[in-house]
């Protein structure tokens, strides 16, 4: 672990800290929770708390639907949609302005690095609020020629009309906390939605903060309503609140379930974007180096604490030992350390819970038998750190090779034949991912079709775009997020008929 050379955190997030408790955001204005109640923010890095924030539940939750449902239709559904993109990108001008200060608060409540916050989350926010920027003028529909053969002579208009879907619950993750909250925020205004935004409660801090900048971008009152609080309250009735259209969830696929029952009330819309076990299959006639980086950003990006991981990576048998131990060499020299500190090259997982269940992985991976390699430990300190961790001798039953870890460990299995790794590739209830590493083309495209998965990379791993289509096969979801996939999501479609005969 190396030692904090303590950066001075920004002016502004100095300022936003100290203005806690960080109240809901209801309708324009910032709220105590109905019960008066309020829950702390910890930096994972040292386990201290750092902000005292209002602990939103379904009294508060209603009171934000019932604002999201009003706003609906007062200025902004009035507004044109020039002026809507106008909004956006104005909010998208304000998150690159505060770039510094967001990404420090990341590194400071998720532990992520600062590195990875800044090249990361922070950039890809404001390019996803600057892509649907783009959209609100290019939402439109159809005519349709429709012939009606039980209508002889049949004359009509048809037309489809792309209208909002109404008030949207999200209910997100604490991985990408403001990357998650603006991938959900700039599709559903775009599309003339109005919003309740659930943080997980590990990280509530940006998505306030991305609250406040959406007040100072001109989104309308009631428009963005930031409602942080725990899973099973305040993410349970926003799910299953008869006045919410749609919910969109990430997160875990056991909680995507439970969302799915909470939904059937009022048959709202979903989309959930929920685990993975993704494979990343490297061939012995890959470019190495290559498959060697990508195998290690696979697993370790954002302490493998992405539902994207590569964590059964597949190795051809001829190169098997060669990749297994350099992976090893390299995860051993993994520098761990406060995110926020800019040698860091590993921060700390979000919590001390996330801590326990990846050791608790860890544990069944040795008494499986597979073979530790690196890592397989927490590192000392008082942060929820763990080590980054490699196994070989991995058996594909094992659970550490079919349940999502969300940390910092890898299975690494070796393979004797395409047909081989295929079948054992898809052989998993998720399907949200998959990389193939080699340099044959027609076995590369042959993979890209046989792999049952919502995004493949060929020769490449963790590439996301805000244009690009995200989302999963099999019990890694439904629906798609990013690109103008999202645009479906979030707008329904109207089918008019003008009698012409
Ligand atoms: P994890 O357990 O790793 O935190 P979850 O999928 O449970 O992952 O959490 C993701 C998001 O879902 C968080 O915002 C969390 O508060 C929320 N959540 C958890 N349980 C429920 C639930 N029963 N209903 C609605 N939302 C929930
Ligand atoms: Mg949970």
């Amino acid at each position: 672990m190396s030692t904090m050379t303590a950066p001075e955190l920004h002016p502004d997030l100095q300022n936003f800290l100290s203005k806690g408790p960080h109240q809901l955001l209801i309708g324009g204005k910032r709220q105590d929770a109905a019960s008066g109640r309020s829950f702390e923010a910890f930096n994972p890095a040292t386990g201290e708390a750092i902000a005292k924030v209002s602990e939103g539940a379904a009294e508060d939750v209603d009171r934000a639907v019932k604002a999201a449902r009003a706003a609906l239709s007062g200025p902004w559904g009035k507004m044109t949609p020039a002026e809507r993109e106008r909004v956006l990108h104005k909010l998208a001008d304000l998150v690159e302005k505060n770039a510094e200060a967001l990404a420090q608060l990341e590194s400071l409540n998720n532990g992520k690095t600062i590195r990875e916050a800044k090249s990361g989350d922070v950039p890809l926010s404001v390019a996803l609020l600057r892509y649907y920027g783009g959209w609100p003028t290019k939402i439109h529909g159809e005519t349709t020629p429709v012939s009606v053969p039980y209508y002889p002579g049949a004359k009509f208009l048809h037309y489809t009309v792309r209208e909002p879907i109404g008030v949207v619950g999200a209910i997100i993750p604490w991985n990408f906390p403001l990357l998650m909250a603006v991938e959900r925020l700039a599709p559903v205004l775009a599309c003339g939605n109005t919003i309740v935004l659930k943080p997980a409660e590990q990280t509530p801090l940006s998505a306030l903060r991305l609250g406040e900048l959406c007040l100072e971008a001109g989104v309308p009152e009631g428009v963005v309503n930031v409602v942080p609080g725990f899973g099973p309250t305040a993410g349970a009735a926003l799910a299953a609140h008869p006045d919410v259209d749609k919910i969109t969830f990430t997160g875990s696929t056991e909680t995507g379930r439970e969302i799915v029952k909470a939904s059937a009330g009022n048959l709202k819309k979903l989309s959930l974007e929920l685990g993975g076990k993704s494979p990343n299959i490297v061939f012995a006639d890959a470019d190495l180096e290559a498959a060697a980086k990508g195998m290690f950003m696979g697993i370790f990006y954002n302490q493998g604490q992405t539902c994207s991981a590569g964590s059964r990576v597949f190795v051809e048998r001829s190169k098997f030992d060669e990749l297994v131990n350099a992976l090893a060499e390299k995860a051993k020299t993994i520098r761990q350390g406060p995110g926020l500190d800019p040698k860091t090259h590993m921060g700390p997982l979000v919590s001390q819970e996330q801590k326990d269940r990846v050791l608790k992985y860890i544990e069944h991976g040795k008494t499986e038998g597979a073979k530790l390699l690196a890592g397989g430990e927490a590192a000392p300190g008082k942060g929820y750190f763990v080590k980054p961790t490699v196994f070989s001798d991995v058996k594909d039953s094992m659970k550490i090779a079919r349940e999502e870890i969300f940390g910092p460990v890898v299975a690494v299995m070796p393979f004797d034949n395409v047909e081989e790794v295929v079948t054992r590739a898809n052989d998993t209830p998720f399907g949200l991912v998959a990389g193939v590493w080699t340099k044959d083309i027609k076995k590369a495209h042959r993979l890209t079709q046989q792999l049952k998965a919502g995004v493949v990379w060929v020769n490449c791993y963790q590439f996301v775009d805000a244009a690009a289509p995200w989302g999963g096969y099999k019990q890694s979801g439904y629906g798609r997020e990013k690109g103008q996939y999202a645009i479906e999501e979030y707008t329904q479609v109207k089918s008019v008929w003008v009698d012409l005969n």
